[in-house]
């Protein structure tokens, strides 16, 4: 990639850069946890986005997208906005560091390219974002931590993309470190690195390639209902929860007949799935990669049955997993399609890959697509 970068760097811009990259992620576990105060557990993949970058003299920004055989040129000011979905990523970012940093910016010239799958659940978009908030912030000595810098690439999404995300996808890239995942309260912001060292297993996802129109609808009311089920408990006499991170399913009982049967599920599936991200953290710290993929498995049966945000392709793609002997396996992301991400033993890894590829096919009409990741850098300079 760094090649095919440079040759277009050198055609355009007749000179050297620096090089900067950074990763798209998986969550290993923790769907749905983070608007409930709750801990999600992500971390950098072997699949990125890379930059070559240097100071042009000038007070524009030149940047070209080799993925996309693009080019852009934008000014630093408000009004300067480029065309292109994909130059606004980058205009947005020097937008938010000037807005941190009070204007210190100068021209650049750049040219990007990636390999995290577009729209697949690995956020190209955060891997975007992360390389250039990086690499502003090393270029130009500006100092800003590593939080702010992912809040560069979230308020990028917010106010140039017009995408309401969360942090962690941003949060996962610019913190990720090979061979450690990384357990994000969402509440506190707090997080800690744990070991992820699968020896003989692999993470390989598995992209349903559909995507249901149901999602967004379906999103808005999963959140009502937990909305619900906290201002339930709150009134059961637990004035201080704020979250259903603060509930535990004794209070929940105690709002069995108040609250109604689908929002009381929805809230076990949470409570249920909080409490397994530490558990899969308890496992992680004794090398026990068959508890982290049971736990696996019960996100999905809860995503399938108690919350309701899985489809037909998913839970297809979750049986053969468990019929090949896979020792996890689970929808990642929101549901309603994208991928499954599975822990598979090494020796079991092609049979699982051909089966899952022949089976979807002849049911659907189209194979997945298989994303082998393996757990690495985030957001970085290239020496
Ligand atoms: P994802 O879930 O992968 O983040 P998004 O829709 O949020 O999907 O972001 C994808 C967008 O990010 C693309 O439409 C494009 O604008 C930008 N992008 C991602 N990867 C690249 C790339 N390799 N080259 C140019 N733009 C990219
Ligand atoms: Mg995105």
């Amino acid at each position: 990639m760094k090649e095919k970068i440079h040759a277009q760097f050198v055609k355009r811009f007749g000179a050297n850069g620096t090089f900067y990259a950074s990763a798209g992620r998986i969550n290993l576990i923790g769907e749905h946890t983070d608007y409930n105060g709750g801990f999600v557990f992500p971390g950098a993949i072997d699949k990125g986005m890379m930059a070559e970058i240097r100071l042009n003299g000038t007070d524009k920004v030149r940047v070209y997208s080799v993925d996309l055989d693009d080019y852009a040129e934008f000014g630093f000011a408000e009004t300067d906005a480029p065309e292109a979905s994909w130059a606004r990523y980058v205009f947005g970012v020097c937008r938010e560091t000037i807005k941190r940093c009070g204007g210190v910016l100068k021209g650049l010239d750049a040219a990007f390219a990636g390999d995290v799958p577009l729209g697949a659940g690995m956020s190209s978009s955060a891997a975007l974002e992360s390389t250039f908030a990086f690499a502003l912030n090393d270029m130009f000595s500006l100092g800003i931590d590593k939080f702010e810098l992912a809040r560069i690439g979230q308020s990028t999404e917010h106010n140039y993309c017009g995408v309401n995300c969360g942090i962690m996808d941003q949060f996962a890239s610019i913190f990720g470190k090979a061979g450690s995942l990384m357990r994000l309260d969402c509440r506190t912001m707090e997080y800690k690195y744990y070991p992820f060292h699968p020896k003989g297993y692999r993470l390989v996802l598995l992209d349903s390639v559909v995507k249901h129109e149901l999602a967004s609808s379906a999103y808005n009311k999963r959140r009502a209902s937990c909305e619900h089920v906290v201002a339930a408990v709150k009134a059961a006499g637990y004035p201080v929860v704020e979250y259903l991170r603060d509930v535990d399913m004794k209070m929940l009982s105690e709002v069995r007949g108040v609250v109604s049967d689908e929002d009381y599920m929805r809230a076990e599936y949470v409570i249920e799935e909080i409490q397994r991200v530490l558990d899969v953290c308890d496992a992680l710290e004794r090398d026990d990669y068959e508890t982290v993929g049971q736990k696996m498995y019960e996100t999905h049966h809860g995503m399938s049955r108690l919350y309701e945000v899985s489809c037909e392709e998913l839970d297809f793609l979750n049986d053969i997993a468990r019929e090949c002997g896979v020792t996890g396996s689970r929808v990642m992301g929101g549901g309603f399609g994208g991928c499954t991400i599975n822990l598979v033993k090494d020796e079991l890894y092609d049979g699982f890959i051909a089966r899952a590829k022949k089976e979807y096919a002849a049911k659907f009409g189209h194979e997945p697509k298989v994303y082998p990741v393996v757990i690495s850098d985030g957001a970085r300079k290239l020496e």
